[in-house]
């Protein structure tokens, strides 16, 4: 009887203990298995805050599309990615490209009119859209391709608006399915629509920033942020900007004789000279109280030596009106400096003030040969 007894708990014993083993080694497989998930899902929150961090560090608009399109492409190992924005004023295309940058470097980036007619999903858009990609639906905002099988459209909103939407495409249909769970999209959703405004509002606020009050004109800053764009346009274009410095001669001797107020009339009919002889793509600015930097893109140093010479004379040949019987004659002195950026030129602020330093220099000369002239860099 004992005997039995105690081989039937022995039994039992093994048998709890073979359970245990068992019910260990499941939970062994599990804790595996999530700990797998949570490295994997750490990983994927890793990059998802480092590409969001990006969207909200990029620096200008240009930066930002660039994130938004290749970033994300990359990071989530997209096939295909495109932006699309309501812009009924052209004023975010006219931002972007005011950067130096050309549409041509943004592909999949849709400016468009109007959001109504281009994917039905629009109609009700205000959280993420995950589903299969159907051409008639979605070629407008992607275009149509083999390999589309499912797409996320993540809304671009202000205050609540829709603007757009970023477009994620994948080969895999199972990618982005309706039970896929959206609060990742949400996120990235409400980050890139706050650092779409902000960075349209950044740029909104340096072009008003840039303008000279008294001759309406563009400003130092202004010039010094264009200097770079065009720049980086000529290195891009491999083609040659020349800058040109003007001073106008003996200005304080006008201010001395005449008083401030005769002075800020030459200024200003002085702008409209130079403005009158420069092509809408040359970027002119005063550069300081009487001085005047003109940047011709696109031009060789002979055509602006042509240009330069062309306002002298356009000075210096007709009085200024100041509300005097006779007008006062005004003459400037140009220095003229040119460069061809190269491809490992990488410090465009750095070439740009040394372009302007050269152009300076040569004014110098100008002056010191005399002024009511122009002289050209020596370096360059
Ligand atoms: P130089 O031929 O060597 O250039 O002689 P300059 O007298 O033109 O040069 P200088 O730099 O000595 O004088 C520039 C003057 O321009 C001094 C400054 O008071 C005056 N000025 C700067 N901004 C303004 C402005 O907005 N209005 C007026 N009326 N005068 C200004
Ligand atoms: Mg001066
Ligand atoms: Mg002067």
């Amino acid at each position: 009887m004992v005997k039995d007894a105690i081989g039937g708990i022995e039994r039992e014993a093994m048998e709890s203990q073979d359970k245990l083993t068992a019910e260990l080694a499941r939970a062994k497989r599990l804790l595996a298995v999530l700990t797998e998930e949570v490295e994997k899902n750490g990983d994927i929150l890793q990059r998802s805050q480092q590409r969001e961090l990006a969207l909200l560090q990029a620096d200008d608009l240009a930066a930002l599309f660039k994130q938004l399109l290749f970033g994300l492409k990359e990071s989530y190992r997209l096939d295909a990615v495109t932006v699309v924005l309501c812009d009924p004023d052209h004023d975010i295309r006219h931002l972007l490209l005011a950067t130096g940058a050309g549409m041509d470097e943004f592909p999949g980036l849709i400016f468009i009119d109007a959001l109504a007619g281009l994917s039905p999903q629009y109609v009700a858009l205000r959280h993420p859209w995950l589903g299969a990609y159907s051409a008639p639906d979605h070629q407008l905002i992607l275009p149509q391709t083999e390999t589309n099988a499912s797409i996320a459209m993540i809304p671009l909103q202000h205050k609540g608006k829709l603007l757009g939407s970023i477009n994620f495409c994948s080969a895999d249909a199972e990618r982005f399915t309706p039970v896929y769970a959206i609060d990742f999209f949400d996120h990235l959703g409400v980050i890139a629509s706050f650092a779409l405004e902000n960075a349209v509002n950044r740029a909104r606020l340096r072009r008003s920033g840039f303008t000279d009050v008294l001759t309406g004109w563009n400003n130092r800053r202004y010039l010094q942020v264009r200097l770079v764009e065009e720049l980086a346009r000529a290195r891009r274009d491999a083609t040659m900007l020349i800058c040109l410095m003007l001073d106008i001669d003996y200005f304080k001797r006008i201010n001395d004789t005449f008083g401030h107020a005769a002075g800020d009339e030459v200024l200003k009919e002085i702008a409209q000279r130079i403005e009158s002889q420069v092509r809408a793509s040359d970027v002119a600015a005063r550069y300081g109280g009487e001085e005047f930097v003109i940047l011709l893109p696109n031009t060789d140093a002979a055509s602006g030596e042509l240009l330069a010479e062309r306002i002298r004379t356009e000075i210096a040949s007709i009085p200024v009106d100041i509300g005097r019987q006779e007008g006062v004659t005004v003459t400037v002195s140009i220095g003229i400096a040119g460069i061809a950026p190269q491809r490992d030129d990488l410090d465009l602020k750095t070439v740009g003030e040394s372009l302007i330093a050269r152009a300076d220099v040569a004014l110098y000369r100008a002056k010191s040969a005399g002024r009511d002239q122009i002289a050209v860099d020596t370096e360059g």
